[in-house]
């Protein structure tokens, strides 16, 4: 069997903070780390920076928030990628403005033994994207004809700059492979998942591009609009408890019997962000054929039979290397809780939670702790080798699985009391969790060490330790090892 490889999220932050071979020796030692997925670039505080406002520090690295904190790019930009996108060579992250990631620790790592990944974050979300020239004519529009929020994937602008910042990196650094990550709601998933709000841009996307897309395909935009427009009614109506006579369900189906480019839609929606994968995994085979390249798939893979169909992994399989699953057994017992309360409001608003929860574990095929009991016990291990073995089925062996390993995620909504509440519209508004309170599922090694096992015995060919380092109690980075040990 070939190496296991046990991977760990870091970013800028930690080395700066503790230095590169400190941050190196500690998650060699406490955790046999063999691998790292370097956070750059990233404007998502779930992958770059210290901890976020509002959550705990663990016992290493500099115990101040970083209240301005922007990320970005945390290499050297070269600027002659970037010469067919009107965004040209923005990016470089204000943080430590003199200093290469990639350039700094790839050639450590190397004399460790350890691979060395670019962990890629879309984080489509974030608003400081928005503040580089020209960002905002790159930026989806809503079913209101207006610019949203996020940049539209079928923009050439938005995809050759990340195509152009792919090349940057294969081409300027000795990486032995990309992580890409892009966690996005799709506009249907968030329309019957959760109750949304129809002013916030996020029901997408009517842009030229995307209009293009849908005459090729014979799809009329303007009937997806409408029918776009209606279901958000509906969303706002059953959210609000005003559940139509015929029930919150039989009317949402009723509303893709008169409006089928409804579906039609999403899927140029969905088929968006897989091009953007597949011009990513070509760009890298044509030049670096021996990299490896994987995608990051957002826990809601694990929680929504709808986000479930649009991804599958026999087709993702073919434009992969890896897999990595965001199996998160602690923070998903929260997340899950709430998944489960906002679909209950929507397109299963004729039910309570309490009916609803038993019938998706049943067509999400899991076995887990009652719903009351979800936000305190979290997800078990079971879960991780269940969402582990389903993944490298699906995937017809085609590309290995590299299992996420939750280490001190967050978990509820954080203490307000020092931070300022989100823009909403603003916040990743996928994978969310709205528990709180202090008996929320908690990390622990034993934790670790059962989920590590669990992967494992799930088939998994790594496993990737996240969300990021500068979150994580090292006596829990200990379970890894626990793990290995057993496992032999
Ligand atoms: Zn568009």
């Amino acid at each position: 069997m070939s190496e296991r490889l046990v991977g760990i999220q870091v970013g800028a932050s930690s080395f700066m903070d503790e230095g590169v071979g400190t941050v190196l020796d500690t998650v060699q030692e406490r955790a046999a780390v063999n691998a790292l997925f370097l956070a750059t670039p990233t404007w998502n505080t779930a992958t770059g920076g210290r901890p976020e406002p509002g959550r705990p520090f663990p016992d290493h690295g500099t115990p101040e928030h970083e209240a301005d904190w922007r990320g970005g790019n945390y290499a050297t930009v070269h600027p002659e990628y970037y010469a067919n996108t009107i965004l040209g060579a923005a990016g470089r992250a204000p943080e430590y403005p003199a200093w290469d990631m990639l350039g700094s620790v790839i050639p450590e790592a190397k004399r460790r033994g350890m691979k060395s990944y670019a962990l890629m974050d879309e984080s489509s979300h974030a608003r400081h994207l928005r503040g580089y020239p020209n960002f905002l004519k790159c930026l989806e529009v809503d079913i209101w004809n207006k610019p949203a929020r996020r940049p539209c994937f079928n923009n050439p602008d938005y995809r050759n700059w990340h195509l152009g910042m792919i090349e940057d990196y294969i081409k300027s650094y000795e990486l032995d492979g990309i992580l890409w990550s892009s966690e996005r709601p799709s506009p249907l998933d968030r329309l019957m998942q959760e109750p949304t709000r129809q002013g916030l841009g996020l029901i997408t996307c009517y842009c030229s591009h995307c209009r293009e897309i849908g005459e090729e395909r014979g799809i009329s935009w303007r009937r997806a609009q409408e029918g776009y427009r209606k279901l958000v009614l509906w969303n706002a109506d059953v959210a609000a408890g005003k559940i139509p006579s015929d029930g919150a369900f039989a009317t949402f189906w009723r509303l893709l019997f008169t409006y089928p480019e409804l579906l039609s839609w999403q899927s140029i929606w969905v088929d968006g962000q897989h091009q953007m994968y597949r011009d990513i995994f070509g760009t890298v085979r044509a030049f670096r054929p021996e990299m490896k390249v994987g995608w990051n798939m957002p826990q809601n893979m694990s929680f929504s039979p709808f986000y479930r169909a649009a991804n599958n992994y026999a087709d993702l399989s073919h434009i992969a290397d890896f897999i990595k699953i965001s199996t998160y057994n602690n923070a998903g017992g929260p997340r899950f809780h709430s998944w489960i309360a906002g679909i209950s409001r929507t397109v299963f608003g004729d039910a309570d939670p309490k009916t609803v929860y038993p019938l998706i574990l049943k067509i999400l095929g899991l076995d887990e702790a009652s719903y009351a009991d979800l936000p305190k016990n979290g997800l078990s291990a079971d879960y991780v080798r269940r969402e582990t073995k389903r993944a490298l089925v699906g995937g017809e062996g085609r590309c290995v699985i590299y299992t996420g390993i939750d280490v001190d995620i967050p978990a509820g909504q954080p203490d307000k009391s020092d931070i300022a509440p989100p823009v909403l519209g603003d916040a990743a508004m996928i994978d969310a969790d709205d528990t709180s309170g202090p008996e929320l599922a908690k990390t622990t090694p034993e934790r670790v060490k059962a989920a590590v096992r669990a992967a494992f015995d799930g088939g998994a060919a790594g496993v990737v330790l996240g969300r990021k380092y500068s979150e994580m109690k090292l006596a829990n980075l200990s379970g890894v090892r626990g793990a290995l040990a057993e496992l032999g």
